[in-house]
């Protein structure tokens, strides 16, 4: 039995295993992917205090990784399922996919968020065929070609400036006048002569034969449709938490974590940390700090129960 299981591996799991294991827990990570979670789709990031220069996402979250690894942490492979507390010996049992379950005295659910869909005809259909979610991952097979990015927050600004690397021109297609992103990001999309902002619109369908050849554009206020030829479709119109496996009980109508001022949800020993807790600003800098934070309750709350 572990003191305590912290589901996901991203800023907001790996701090908490740093913060968990110099403060003496035994430990174990569960990670149904690779560590470093969505930062490793994030070409730089310029925000992560510490680094003068702007830091590729891959090389701050392999340095996260290495440093829980350096002083102990483990990681595991594996999709947690459900977590079950036996309320007299205060243990949580938790169901991985492989039909394992694995024994902890507190939890700290760590599980970040995925893309949001835009769900529109052939967005399923293109994806990997011209419909994509990560530009670092993606961006290199559109040199010389045009693409559309889709959203008006952070993310679509940052990747369609990352976009116009390889692409020959990148549309920006907005449902509103105004973006939703950073002033300075603002100003760099404005500045870039590669990209062309779309406002007031939204893209109805995505079409083609094996790739993606048109996207159908219609423009809010006049209802006018309109074809755009192009090769790719960046869409970034937001992320949901990936809460799915958890019970109803502790989600809020958003389906995220709802939690107390100490992280803590509404079951006493499981903690939840970064993008898919309640009022999260999806920073890697606040995900490192709940981690952190989760990580001391944690250790707090196993005190308490002796
Ligand atoms: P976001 O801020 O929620 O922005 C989503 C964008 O997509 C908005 O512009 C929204 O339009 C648009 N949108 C949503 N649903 C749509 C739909 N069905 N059709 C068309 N457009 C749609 O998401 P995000 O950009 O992924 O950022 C998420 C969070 O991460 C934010 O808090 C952001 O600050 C943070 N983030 C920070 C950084 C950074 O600090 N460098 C980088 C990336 C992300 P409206 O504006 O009209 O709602």
């Amino acid at each position: 039995m572990k003191d305590l299981i912290i589901i996901g591996a991203g800023p907001a799991g790996l701090s908490a295993a740093i913060y968990g294991i110099r403060a003496g827990l035994d430990l174990l990570m569960i990670e149904r992917f690779s560590p470093g979670g969505q930062v490793m789709n994030t070409h730089e990031v310029e925000n992560y205090p510490g680094f003068v220069d702007p830091v590729k996402g891959w090389e701050l979250m392999s340095a996260m990784e290495n440093q829980a690894r350096r002083l102990g942490a483990e990681i595991i492979n594996g999709e947690a399922g459900a977590i079950i507390k036996d309320k007299e010996k205060n243990v949580f049992s938790i169901s991985l996919s492989n039909g394992k379950s694995l024994i902890a005295r507190s939890v700290i659910l760590a599980c970040g968020s995925a893309n949001q869909k835009l769900n529109i005809p052939g967005e399923q259909e293109f994806t990997g065929k011209g419909v994509s979610y990560c530009a670092t991952c993606d961006g290199a097979f559109f040199k010389d070609k045009v693409t559309a990015v889709i959203g008006g927050g952070n993310t679509a600004l940052e990747e369609a400036l990352f976009l116009t690397r390889f692409a020959s021109k990148v549309y920006l297609v907005h449902r509103r006048y105004e973006f939703r992103g950073e002033k300075i990001l603002q100003q760099r999309i404005l500045a870039n002569n590669k990209i062309e902002p779309i406002y007031d619109t939204i893209i109805t369908s995505i079409e083609g034969k094996e790739k993606v050849t048109k996207a159908i554009l219609k423009n809010k206020s006049t209802n006018e449709k309109k074809d755009l030829l192009l090769d790719g479709v960046f869409i970034f119109v937001g992320y949901s938490p990936n809460t799915a496996f958890l019970p109803e009980e502790l989600l809020n109508t958003r389906k995220e974590v709802i939690i107390d001022k100490n992280l803590q949800t509404k079951i006493h020993g499981i903690f939840a940390a970064g993008d898919m807790r309640e009022n999260s600003k999806r920073q890697i800098v606040m995900a490192a700090a709940d981690g952190a934070t989760a990580a001391m309750n944690a250790y707090d709350y196993l005190q308490e129960m002796g």
